[in-house]
């Protein structure tokens, strides 16, 4: 158990934000982790291209298709149950998480700011219904029967990875025909204003800022540290290997989140 992190904890009111390292103990990888950094050629699609282009969209519906179907049977691991107790034993002022797999929900987490979406919905592009993910996946099953989950490698967001989407059946909205996307902040896209302005206030009303599993590479996250350090609450960071925010980190630890976090709980718990 680190000491100063237990300390930072103990004190209570902290605000937690979390990033995809928090998952991959669930068995969903992290992209922009040093594990995975070689392996991936090309980037996740952007707002833009999706938008643009039927044949992009087809690419993303026919790896999110397959992906999905091993994504919606991940299970909450040991750090998801971890900010769980947190929560539950009163320390915790409330939890941001840049993951979209709704896992910390899963795993007993109330009132989650999803900053980026979730994986489980669906919105339409033109008339702005949201319906469940589940349903759609049974709509592309429908249309693709011989597309079937096999072994594929998976990306935080869900994607798996699929080169030919040759003959993959995208669908449209049930309500106006209009283009349908995972209700889901896409890269060159913008985290909703009010979503923003909930993790803003919580982040002012808290006692300490806990990144975990976050390399804070992406600014939609780590402007919440730059936040914190101007307003002078103290900033603890979990992640193994280094993030953006180690200069600002008033706690530093580079560990294995999971087993960090059970300890730390336990400790506290
Ligand atoms: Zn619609």
């Amino acid at each position: 158990v680190d000491v100063e992190l237990l300390e930072l904890v103990a004190g209570g009111r902290v605000a937690i934000l979390t990033g995809a390292g928090i998952s991959t103990g669930s068995g969903i990888p992290d992209y922009r982790g040093p594990s995975s950094l070689a392996r991936r050629s090309s980037g996740p699609i952007t707002y833009q291209e999706f938008v643009a282009g039927a044949q992009a969209r087809q690419r993303y519906w026919a790896r999110s298709h397959i992906g999905w179907q091993a994504l919606r049977h991940a299970l909450p691991n040991d750090g998801h149950f971890a900010v769980a107790d947190l929560q539950a034993g009163g320390l915790v002022a409330g939890v941001i998480t840049q993951n979209v797999d709704g896992l910390h929900q899963a795993g007993g987490a109330r009132d989650v700011i999803e900053l980026h979406g979730s994986i489980s919905k669906v919105i339409c592009l033109s008339c702005g219904e949201v319906t469940e993910r589940s349903e759609l996946a049974e709509r592309l099953g429908a249309v693709n029967p011989s597309w079937q989950r096999e072994t594929f490698d998976l990306k935080p967001d869900g994607d798996a990875d699929i080169e030919d989407v040759s003959g993959f059946h995208v669908v449209d909205c049930l309500a106006c025909g209009g283009l349908l996307k995972p209700d889901v902040v896409f890269f060159g896209e913008t985290v909703p204003a009010p979503r923003v302005a909930r993790s803003f206030a919580l982040v002012e009303e808290a006692k300490s800022l806990l990144v975990l599993g976050s390399s804070l590479k992406v600014m939609s996250g780590y402007r919440f540290v730059l936040h914190a350090k101007k307003l002078g609450i103290p900033i603890g960071i979990v992640n193994q290997g280094p993030t953006r925010g180690d200069a600002h980190a008033d706690v530093l630890v580079d560990a294995e989140l999971s087993s960090t976090l059970r300890s730390t709980a336990l400790a506290l718990g």
